[in-house]
């Protein structure tokens, strides 16, 4: 089973284009850190390593968010 039959129909073909050149193997490929889906980890992919501007945010928001949780406990233990 070849790369291109792993992948959703399309998928390979519109990676290959990312990539730049047609022998995408799967080194070229990474699993997103938010979502989980396929992505081309390449300077083709300026989201890298995350498959889109979506999962980028989701991951700053998350880290911003925790930030401020950890701002919040100390907040908390200070009014106690
Ligand atoms: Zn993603």
């Amino acid at each position: 089973m070849s790369l291109k039959d792993l992948l959703p129909v399309g998928t390979y073909e519109k990676l290959s284009k990312e990539v730049g050149h047609h022998s995408l193997t799967d080194k070229h490929l990474i699993a997103c850190p938010i979502c989980g889906k396929k992505t081309v980890y390449s300077q083709a992919n300026k989201y890298r390593p995350f498959c889109s501007l979506r999962c980028k945010y989701i991951d700053l928001g998350a880290w911003a968010n925790n930030e401020r949780s950890i701002s919040d406990e100390i907040g908390k233990d200070d009014d106690a």
